[in-house]
């Protein structure tokens, strides 16, 4: 695969919103028109979290160029200047100006692929009602059970029933076409606490590239799939890094929120070829990660892993 480095300059506004660090990414040889861009890489909560008087989260209360924004992922096609986003955060609109609004092209938000029911994944749904974009028909899809939480639960019913949104429903591992058929979006389940929805990733095909993203899944072994092979038949692979280890929320019992630990999924994936091990970009971390603070031991360590952390910003020419 042949990767070329090119500075991110066209969005300016997540510089302002998170970072004044000058953003770098990399780009595929692929279609030049349909884009990937990185929206956020921190777990639900964002980084800093509400409340958080510890270490990992003090200096980022007064100085927030060092903060992240949700997990997110967005596509931008710019033959039709249309975009669709993967899950709606609780930095919807941050992240949908970043992804629409570029130096050379506006684009309109066509689409928004959910994941799951959990805060970081669609309740940025709530920037879509009349109290603030009175969007119009936005296509949201989502599998069954997620969307007859959303048909049946306020506030996000009220969005059903005045149109603002546009439920279209998923099936696991149904294709959806989208940009005149150049991309190509199917989820497919996981297992994850799924207290009000089902819990997908997606696996998002172009003519040139394929990508995967499972933001959130339970352990690697509670699922019937194979996470080395399949990395090993895309091109990249944004996977869940919530925590580093185990242990890593003191006084919280972590088998109630279950996650493949970093130390575990480097320890599963060691085997795998250098070219695999770059294409996996670990995304959705949380506070605690100790990989979000560039001066711990742990990111130092991870540098000679040949595994990747998502960064925000990054864009990927698919
Ligand atoms: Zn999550
Ligand atoms: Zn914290
Ligand atoms: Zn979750």
């Amino acid at each position: 695969m042949k990767w070329i480095i090119q500075v991110l300059l066209s969005t300016g506004l997540i510089l302002i919103a998170c970072s004044s660090k000058q953003v770098s990414s990399k780009v595929f040889s692929g279609d030049q028109e349909l884009e990937l861009i990185v929206l956020g890489i921190a777990q639900d909560a964002g980084y800093p979290q509400a409340n958080c008087k510890k270490d990992c989260c003090t200096s980022l209360w007064s100085d927030k160029s060092q903060r992240k924004l949700v997990s997110s992922l967005g596509i931008r096609d710019a033959i039709t200047q249309k975009a669709w986003l993967f899950d709606a955060t609780p930095d919807f609109k941050d992240q949908l100006q970043v992804l629409t609004r570029s130096n050379a092209t506006n684009y309109d938000l066509e689409g928004i692929f959910l994941t799951h029911a959990h805060m970081g994944h669609y309740t940025g749904l709530m920037h879509l009602g009349r109290e603030a974009m009175g969007a119009d028909a936005i296509d949201v899809y989502t599998m069954p059970r997620m969307k007859d939480y959303l048909k049946t639960n306020g506030p996000w019913s009220q969005l059903v029933s005045l149109g603002n949104i546009a439920l279209q429903e998923l099936s696991d591992a149904g294709t959806i076409s989208l940009a005149e058929g150049r991309l190509k979006v199917q989820p497919f389940l996981v297992p994850h606490r799924d207290e009000f929805s089902e819990t997908v990733g997606y696996r998002i095909e172009t003519a040139h590239q394929k990508i995967l993203f499972i933001p959130d899944i339970d352990k690697w072994s509670k699922w019937d799939t194979d996470i080395a092979q399949l990395i090993g038949e895309v091109d990249l692979a944004f996977l869940d890094g919530t925590f580093y280890r185990n242990g890593e929320i003191w006084g919280r019992d972590m088998s109630q929120i279950p996650h493949p630990f970093i130390e575990e999924s480097l320890s599963l994936l060691k085997n795998i070829s250098p070219e695999d091990k770059a294409k996996v970009h670990f995304i959705h971390l949380n506070h605690t990660n100790p990989l979000l603070n560039s001066k711990s031991e742990e990111y130092i360590d991870f540098g000679s892993t040949g595994f990747e952390l998502a960064e925000e910003g990054s864009i990927f020419s698919l």
